[in-house]
């Protein structure tokens, strides 16, 4: 129990067996992330009633994230040649004709971004190898000049980092997707390219009003105008995720760093677990090892004490998934404790206040030398707040619902166990011995009971 840092999987080819998901879950899979920009409907149901069914057998919490892809533009089509150079200085059209493009057009299907795009804004294409700036914009076509030039392929999706877009947050693609996952019962939705607070909130209702099972929000955060609004949207949602993907190329590449570190401290603050996602080990896809680089980069996740990494085309197309998942939580297991050994004084939340009452159950752990917490947890929301004050010790977090123990799969430091007959004894001794603590002091939070005991 000395990884407190959590493990979040993407599932695809290379890992959608029984076999593999079991070996991945046993070396320490916390969650599992379906990407429904590529499978949708029952191809995705499948996988989860796959991993719930691994999960069962294991007797092992996983959480299940359904990620939606929300509304990626790409461009249209080219004539015969499907892509075409775009050279500096060239002036290029996106237009409403629908009709293949050429070398100096190409149709932007899209009537939202047509209206949204003002002049001076960038649009990045080929992972902002190509920016187009825009000139002219006119009810059917925007004029842009060629900045940085690259080839422009057909159906390409693009970013628009300088512009707010006034778009739906969910596509009618996404309204089937998540109409369809809403019946596989997920733990945790996550809503791509959010661009403020109300965006959540319409998806809340749209999901309050099919279900009610109680499913939660993560928000990934890959815009700048998104960034500018972490209060609003983390106190909105449910969790975040940092999404560097998108983020890398909407932001200048520089400051992904520090506004992670910055999101991750907001995050905090405000009581949500966050995610740390994409490229982590991606030399892993056909690498035996990773690189220095990435293994700094997972480790410094856990010196931040995020919530949760995640792996992303390492496990789903890599040729070891198994050995991703192993090589990541060697990583996190050996910073994590380094990290509680030597605590730096950047990690500390400044802005909780001291009468904070799950600051308080931490500090009464600290002073007491106790070997864990235990949470009564009748749903996520207490466990969830102790865990963003960081304790050094596990809290473990007994439930009598899966689906309370799946969320907080994602909670850093969070052991959950379902276990109606613990739960409703509020057997903490018992409890703590499932994870091999056999004796120590115990803090022990019962709703707003909070208690001292010793296992001995
Ligand atoms: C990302 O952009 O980093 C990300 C996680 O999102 P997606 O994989 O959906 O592009």
């Amino acid at each position: 129990m000395t990884r407190f840092t959590k493990i979040t999987a993407s599932i695809g080819p290379n890992c959608e067996t029984e076999e593999v998901l079991t070996r991945m879950i046993k070396s320490g899979v916390n969650l599992c992330r379906l990407n429904f920009s590529h499978d949708t409907g029952d191809v995705q149901g499948a996988k989860i009633d796959m991993i719930r069914s691994v999960s069962e057998k294991l007797n092992i919490p996983v959480g299940i994230i359904v990620d939606i892809q929300g509304p990626k533009h790409r461009i249209g089509n080219f004539e015969t040649e499907n892509h075409y150079p775009l050279k500096i200085g060239q002036k290029f059209i996106l237009d409403s004709d629908p009709t293949p493009g050429n070398e100096n057009r190409v149709h932007l299907p899209d009537v939202d971004v047509m209206k949204s795009l003002n002049v001076g804004d960038r649009v990045l294409l080929n992972d902002g190898k190509i920016e187009l700036k825009v000139d002219a914009v006119f009810d059917d076509k925007i004029e842009t000049t060629v900045v940085r030039g690259d080839e422009i392929w057909s159906r390409r999706g693009f970013n628009l980092p300088d512009t707010e877009i006034n778009t739906e947050i969910l596509t009618p693609k996404d309204k089937a997707d998540l109409e369809y996952a809403l019946t596989k019962k997920p733990d945790w939705i996550a809503l791509s390219f959010v661009q403020r607070a109300e965006d959540i909130a319409y998806v809340r209702d749209f999901i309050n009003e099919r279900t009610s099972y109680p499913v939660k929000i993560i928000a990934k955060i890959e815009r700048p105008n998104a960034v500018e609004r972490i209060t609003d949207i983390a106190i909105a949602a449910d969790a975040i995720m940092i999404a560097r993907g998108d983020l890398a190329v909407e932001l200048p590449f520089e400051m992904v760093p520090a506004v992670s570190r910055h999101i991750i401290r907001e995050c905090r603050k405000l009581n949500r677990p966050v995610i740390m996602a994409t490229q982590m080990l991606s030399s892993m896809v056909h690498s035996e090892f990773p690189t220095r680089a990435e293994i700094s980069d997972v480790a410094n996740a856990a010196y931040l004490r995020t919530d949760s990494t995640m792996t992303s085309e390492e496990t789903t197309i890599g040729d070891n998934p198994v050995n991703v998942i192993n090589t990541m939580n060697k990583i996190l297991d050996y910073s994590d404790t380094d990290a509680i050994a030597n605590p730096y004084d950047w990690s500390r939340v400044d802005n909780v206040p001291e009468n904070d009452w799950s600051r308080s159950v931490s500090s009464m752990a600290y002073l007491n030398k106790a070997v864990a917490i235990v949470v009564f947890a009748r749903d996520t929301e207490i466990a969830m707040q102790i865990s963003c004050r960081r304790p050094d010790i596990p809290i473990i977090a007994v439930c009598s619902e899966n689906v309370i123990a799946n969320q907080l799969c994602l909670s850093r430091g969070i052991f959950p166990i379902c276990d109606p007959y613990l739960f409703g004894q509020r057997d903490a001794f018992n409890a703590v011995r499932q994870f091999g603590i056999g004796t120590g002091k115990l803090v022990i939070v019962d709703d707003d009971k909070i208690s001292l005991r010793t296992l001995d």
